[in-house]
């Protein structure tokens, strides 16, 4: 990875103006850079604004005020170049149904004006696993065969940047593991890739960087490994051999956040307490674990979190 920066965004804003003149401000004075050959997340939760940033780079959508400049080009001054630039992976699955991937492809490419000479249709096929349904119409496809698809006609134009908002919305685990190959192996390729989604997990197993949008605003912007860090908060999920009792702050920092029968659920910080103190915990009570899970906590945590550090 270098340090050029592929994507700068200054003073990004946009106001939806509505009927009746209600306004949603979507984005907010956003400013952010990404660097070539990196896979950069954007993390955000429902409405946070992350399709309505990805829609602005494709050209959906129009910017309220702000500049965009897309591998060395401005978006307001040479925005064909800037569609060139970028392949977009919508959240959307919008196939015909009647076209087979091939005839997709070559559709697409047609579009992009690359010539026959220049197309690599059938390396694009092989890419994503779907050479053996090239002649398939589309309708027959599997969801998984579909998404592939979809990244395969962001390919088409062969750009430098890949660009997929939410890529794994309603997928299951199978496909999930199948498409994060296929984007690492582009990614491998030299492509630079950038993903929204708003799940913490899975912007932490893929992304470089991080940057989380909350109402329009940029709350944060990291290294993955550096905004795991600031991030305070885990939740441990346990089931107990019996039901107890427990007070808030029995041990520095824990909470209980949801109790039912021999279940709870609690809080804690990590850097004040570890798993093994409230494990020890229970022992002493001789309450054995019966099943136990901890996560990172949820968006919200990770927000309280970051912002009051
Ligand atoms: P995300 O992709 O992070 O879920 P969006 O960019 O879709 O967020 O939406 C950000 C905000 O803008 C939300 O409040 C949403 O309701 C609003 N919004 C999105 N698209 C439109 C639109 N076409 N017209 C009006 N408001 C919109
Ligand atoms: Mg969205």
């Amino acid at each position: 990875m270098n340090d050029r920066k592929v994507l700068k965004v200054s003073n990004l804003n946009k106001i939806y103006v509505k009927k009746g003149s209600d306004k949603v401000e979507a984005i907010k004075n956003l400013n952010l850079e990404v660097k070539e050959g990196e896979i950069f997340g954007l993390l955000g939760p429902n409405g946070a604004g992350k399709s309505t940033f990805i829609n602005i780079l494709a050209g959906l959508v129009i910017k309220t005020a702000g500049t965009v400049n897309v591998w060395g080009f401005n978006l307001d001054i040479n925005p064909r170049q800037v569609r060139a630039s970028i392949g977009i992976v919508p959240q959307e699955l919008n196939l015909d149904p009647f076209f087979s991937p091939r005839k997709l492809l070559e559709f697409q490419a047609g579009m992009y004006g690359v010539k026959k000479k220049d197309r690599i249709t059938d390396t694009i096929l092989e890419m994503v696993s779907l050479n053996s349904q090239a002649e398939s119409y589309s309708r027959g496809l599997s969801g998984g065969m579909k998404r592939r698809l979809m990244i395969a006609k962001a390919l088409v134009h062969q750009p430098p940047i890949i660009i997929l908002d939410e890529p794994t919305a309603g997928v299951d685990v199978e496909l999930r593991k199948n498409l994060w190959e296929n984007i690492r192996l582009l990614n491998k390729k030299g492509v630079t890739i950038i993903l929204t989604t708003h799940y913490l997990n899975e912007a932490e197993e893929m992304c470089d960087r991080i940057a989380i949008i909350n109402k329009g605003e940029l709350v944060a912007l990291d290294s993955t490994e550096n905004l795991i860090k600031k991030i305070k908060n885990k939740i441990v999920k346990l089931k107990l051999s019996k039901a107890i009792d427990i007070s808030d702050g029995i041990l520095d920092t824990l909470k209980v956040i949801t109790k039912r029968d021999n279940s709870m659920t609690l809080s804690y910080e990590k850097d004040k307490l570890n798993i093994g103190e409230i494990i020890d915990f229970f022992n002493k009570k001789n309450i054995k674990i019966i099943d136990m899970s901890t996560d990172d906590g949820d968006l919200e945590d990770v927000f309280v979190s970051l912002i009051n550090n």
